[in-house]
C-alpha cells in the first residue's frame, strides 16, 4: 500500500498542453530543433495571402526590396545590434583552415570527436530583422529628400530564443515598411500604420491590443533601456491573445528609432541632419499561426468576408 502511494506520487505531473500545439500537425513538420520548422502546404498559402494583403495596403512610392537571410556582420555591429540583443544573434561560421586543418577536423569527426571547435565566424550574421540592411544602402545614396524615403523590406529572419511554442520561433519571417526622413514625416508614417494595422487585423477577424511595448533588451542595462523606450512610447505592438489574455503575442510591432540609424549610418537631410527612421514590422509566421488558432484548421470553413479579403473564390456551397 505504502509503495502504490509511492509510485503514484512519483510519477511526474503532465505538463499542461500549450494552446497552440493542435495546430503542430497540420502547419508544421518538425526538423529536430525547437523554433524550426519545414510549413506545410496549408499554411505556406495563408502565409502567401496575408503578404498579398500586406502588399495592397503599401503605401505609393515605396520602393520594394527583398533581402536574404544572412546579412553583413559588420553592418549588424554598426548597427548597435550588440549593445542589445547579443543573446539572439545567430552568427554564421565555417571552416576556413588550410586543407590538412579542414581534413583533420573532419578526421575528428569520423572518430567520434568535435569537428566544431575548428570553426571560425564568417563576415556574415543570420539577419534578426528584415530592416537592417536597408539602413546602409539608403546611406550610400546621398542626403534624404525633403519627401523622405519609403521602403518595403522582407527577410527570413533568425533569432536564438529557442521554444516550443508556435508563436515563438526561432527561424520566421518579416516583412516591413520602413520610413526615412524628418521627425514630422516618420512619426506621422508610424501614426497611419498604428491605424491602419489595425484595420488589417479586423478585417482579417483577430482580436488584439495595441499596446505600448519595449524590447527585450539584454541585461541589466536593457532592463534601464527598456523603461526608457516605454516611456517614450518609441515601440507599439498589435498583440493577439494565442496562448492566454494577460500574455498576448504580438503579431506586428510599430517602432520609432529617432535618429538611431540616422546617426550610426551617417544618413542626412539636405541639411546635414541626422534622419529619423520609423518601421512598422509584421510577423508573419505569427500571423499565420494567428488566424489558424482564431479560423481554424479548416480554411473552407473560415468566415466568408475573411477568404475573399484572402482572395479565396466564394465557396460553391452558399
Ligand atoms: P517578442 O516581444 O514577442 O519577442 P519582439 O519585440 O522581439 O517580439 P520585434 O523585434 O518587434 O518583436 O519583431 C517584429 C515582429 O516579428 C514581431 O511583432 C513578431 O510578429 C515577429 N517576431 C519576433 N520574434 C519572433 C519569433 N521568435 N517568432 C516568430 N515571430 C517573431
Ligand atoms: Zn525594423
Ligand atoms: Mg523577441
Amino acid at each position: 500500500m505504502n509503495v502504490a502511494m509511492f509510485t503514484a506520487r512519483a510519477e511526474p505531473a503532465p505538463s499542461p498542453a500549450d494552446p497552440l500545439d493542435h495546430l503542430a500537425d497540420v502547419l508544421f513538420h518538425e526538423m529536430g530543433s525547437p523554433g524550426v520548422y519545414g510549413r506545410t502546404a496549408l499554411y505556406e498559402d495563408i502565409v502567401e495571402r496575408l503578404a498579398l494583403l500586406i502588399t495592397r495596403h503599401r503605401e505609393a512610392d515605396t520602393e520594394v526590396m527583398r533581402f536574404p537571410p544572412v546579412m553583413n556582420r559588420a553592418q549588424l555591429e554598426r548597427s548597435g545590434y550588440l549593445k542589445s540583443f547579443p543573446n539572439l544573434l545567430g552568427c554564421v561560421c565555417g571552416l576556413h583552415g588550410t586543407e590538412s586543418e579542414i581534413d583533420a577536423a573532419v578526421s575528428r569527426f569520423d572518430a567520434g570527436g568535435d569537428w566544431t571547435v575548428s570553426l571560425s565566424p564568417a563576415d556574415l550574421v543570420l539577419s534578426p530583422a528584415a530592416c537592417y540592411p536597408v539602413y546602409p544602402i539608403a546611406a550610400s545614396r546621398g542626403p534624404v529628400p525633403a519627401g523622405g524615403w519609403r521602403f518595403d523590406v522582407g527577410a527570413e529572419c533568425f533569432r536564438r530564443e529557442p521554444s516550443r511554442h508556435l508563436d515563438r520561433l526561432q527561424s520566421f519571417r518579416m516583412r516591413e515598411f520602413v520610413c526615412i526622413g524628418s521627425p514630422e514625416h516618420v512619426s506621422a508614417f508610424r501614426e497611419r500604420w498604428i491605424v491602419r494595422a489595425q484595420e488589417i487585423a479586423r478585417d482579417l477577424g483577430l482580436t488584439f491590443t495595441v499596446d505600448y511595448a519595449s524590447d527585450p533588451f539584454f541585461g541589466r542595462v536593457g532592463q534601464m533601456m527598456a523603461v526608457s523606450q516605454k516611456q517614450q512610447s518609441l515601440k507599439f505592438e498589435l498583440l493577439v491573445p494565442l496562448r492566454s489574455e494577460e500574455r498576448p503575442t504580438a503579431c506586428m510591432s510599430f517602432n520609432y528609432h529617432r535618429d538611431h540609424f540616422g546617426t550610426a549610418w551617417g544618413i542626412v537631410d539636405e541639411a546635414g541632419e541626422p534622419a529619423h527612421t520609423a518601421c512598422v514590422a509584421f510577423g508573419m509566421d505569427r500571423l499565420a499561426v494567428a488566424m489558424f488558432h482564431t479560423h481554424g484548421k479548416n480554411v473552407a470553413r473560415w468566415p466568408a468576408a475573411v477568404r475573399d479579403l484572402l482572395g479565396f473564390p466564394p465557396r460553391s456551397d452558399r
